[in-house]
């Protein structure tokens, strides 16, 4: 009789970011088929084409600009490897031969620009192939380049999302390379055991969407990939970040018992619903929520928050063609502000540029690619650059705020004049919306300003003589601080927001909010981590804004408190040397 040998159990490590344990077999996602349809052009039709051949060049062009960017969270080897491959790539995309050769095949040959890439970019890379000479290897990999530039164009030209999990089975743990926010935007919750992915950090936008999702996951796991096969049995712990392939018996046996446990301490945290957040000597904290997708409506209706202190607005804008317009804007905010029974909600103008990528912006981003998009045109600086986006967001939040109490946040301030110069827009569609009889809210709704940029910390006293309120975003705060990409798991060692220099930044803003007598919350991951709550409650924060999923948590470290070991703490973080000694303060 044949026995079949069971496979050795594999352990990986990456990190945490969706807390929960999943079990299932794993699922890769590989980007989806190319499908190229070959047409026939009118004549007339001619500089339509080339202009979209144009746009999805750009669109290359910033896609790459992005990928050199993140290469320098890579070891030195790679970067060596990988650097000169994206300039071949951004010199194909400029005027080349490769280039030239499409735009022949659209002008003279009627093609239509998908046809003319396919076609000439198979014609380059056989004539490369039919060189002769020895270095074969080197006619190969040229080769591959010109086929490799050809797939990013079509895919900008079809405007394909990355990809689609719709015929993933339910219950499988997916991994990936890497999930752009807006591939995490396609996922349901509930529909996988799990995800992982082997590039990305725990802060980056996608994690922030994973969590929501309310699924285990864990991002930056080095190796799975390699190691796993299509339907290996894995186990995933998004409280650990540890992934086992094959899991023996036992170690199944041990994640079932987690899981078990896990439930129960939900039930037991759902009772706190309708407690106060307050401490043991009755200083009140408000808990508020962030949602990124709208499913995450009933959740943070049970979770016990009091409104919501950050609504990215940027899922409206995610996986779609075109841009929704000021009524489609307005009835996703409306069912959201309706939801929410009165509690106010906090709109976050779109935040868009950096690693957060949508296909449907692209054609307004600049048209060469900027070297750093993280410092370029993002946030309010790209609103402001872009005046029918910004209107069109302020006609629809002033229309929800007839639903109810709205709130409209600006991300990535630097400038006083750049609030300024949003209520000066702000105040001109209200009155254009007002005139044409539109019912809005009574009154105008409050303008408040993210503190996300070492600029805004450093004037905060400034900006709260001219804001309505301010909210912190220490995912990007600790960015910017600590000049380190919270997108790369390398860049884990410095990126750390219990550094004490985000940590002054922090105490900085809240105390300028407390003179100036407007509210402060803090709406970054930061907020979710009940250790760290009696240092920010310390460090002068009254409003935390977090996933629904973390506000039970959070709550029930807040009732266990006495606020004067708080002020001890944060006394103690300020002047400590750095991260590692701030963690050992809070016993993490
Ligand atoms: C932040 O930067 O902390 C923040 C809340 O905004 P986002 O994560 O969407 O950039
Ligand atoms: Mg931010």
């Amino acid at each position: 009789m044949q026995s079949r040998v069971q496979p050795l159990e594999q352990r990986f490590h990456g990190q945490a970011v969706g807390p929960g344990v999943g079990i299932g077999p794993v699922h890769e996602a590989v980007e989806p088929e190319l499908v190229v349809t070959h047409k026939r052009i009118a004549a007339a039709e001619v500089p339509a084409e080339i202009k979209r051949l144009d746009e999805a060049v750009s669109r290359s062009r910033h896609q790459l600009g992005k990928l050199k960017a993140r290469l320098t969270g890579l070891p030195e080897h790679s970067q060596t490897e990988l650097e000169p491959l994206i300039d071949a790539y951004l010199h194909m995309l400029g005027p080349s031969r490769l280039m030239s050769g499409i735009k022949r095949r659209i002008k003279d040959g009627l093609g239509n620009a998908e046809a003319a890439v396919s076609d000439e970019a198979e014609a380059q890379a056989g004539a490369i192939l039919g060189l002769t000479g020895s270095d074969h290897a080197g006619r190969q990999r040229r080769a591959d380049e010109v086929r490799e530039i050809a797939r990013r164009l079509l895919r900008n030209l079809a405007q394909q999302p990355f990809r689609n999990f719709r015929d993933v089975a339910p219950g499988s743990v997916l991994a990936a390379q890497e999930l752009r926010p807006s591939d995490a935007a396609l996922i349901r919750p509930n529909q996988f055991a799990g995800i992982i992915t082997a590039d990305g950090g725990a802060d980056s936008h996608t994690a922030v969407m994973l969590r929501a999702l309310g699924l285990p996951a864990v991002l930056g796991a080095a190796g799975v990939l390699a190691a796993a096969r299509p339907g290996t049995p894995a186990i995933i712990d998004g409280d650990t970040g540890e992934i086992i392939l094959n899991p023996s018996p036992a170690s199944l046996d041990a994640a079932r018992s987690k899981i078990a446990d896990i439930t129960r301490t939900r039930r037991r945290l759902a009772r706190l619903q309708r407690l106060p957040a307050e401490t043991r000597d009755h200083v009140t904290v408000e808990l508020q929520a962030n949602l990124e997708l709208p499913f995450e409506l009933p959740l943070i209706a049970q979770s016990g928050a009091h409104g919501i202190g950050l609504l990215r607005s940027e899922f409206m804008f995610m996986n779609r063609e075109k841009l929704p317009d000021e009524d489609t804007q307005t009835q996703i905010y409306t069912e959201i502000v309706t939801a929410m029974e009165g509690e106010p909600v906090t709109i976050r103008l779109l935040d868009w540029g950096s690693d957060k990528d949508i296909e449907a912006l692209n054609a307004y981003l600049p048209g060469a690619a900027e070297p750093n998009p993280a410092l370029g045109l993002r946030g309010i600086r790209l609103l402001l650059h872009h005046p029918a986006l910004l209107e069109t967001q302020l006609a629809a939040i002033l229309r929800a705020g007839a639903a109810g109490p709205v709130r409209i946040m600006l991300p990535m301030v630097s400038l006083c004049a750049e609030l300024r110069e949003t209520r000066a827009t702000l105040d001109r569609v209200w009155r254009r919306l007002k005139h044409r009889g539109v019912p809005m809210a009574a009154q105008k709704p409050p303008l408040g300003v993210m503190i996300e940029t070492p600029a805004a910390a450093l004037c905060a006293p400034q900006l709260a003589a001219e804001a309505a309120f301010f909210s912190i975003g220490t995912n990007d705060l600790t960015m910017y601080t600590m000049a380190s990409d919270r997108g790369l798991p390398a860049g884990g060692k410095l990126y750390d927001p219990l550094e004490p220099a985000v940590l002054r930044l922090l105490h900085m803003t809240a105390q300028a909010a407390s003179d100036a007598r407007i509210p402060v919350a803090l709406c970054g991951e930061l907020a979710a981590r009940e250790r760290v709550t009696p240092l920010l409650l310390g460090l002068g924060l009254r409003q935390l804004s977090m996933h629904g999923a973390a506000v039970p948590r959070v709550k029930k470290a807040i009732r266990a408190l006495h606020f004067t070991e708080c002020t001890a703490i944060a006394a103690a973080a300020l002047a400590a040397p750095d991260a590692a000694a701030v963690r050992e303060m809070l016993g993490m």
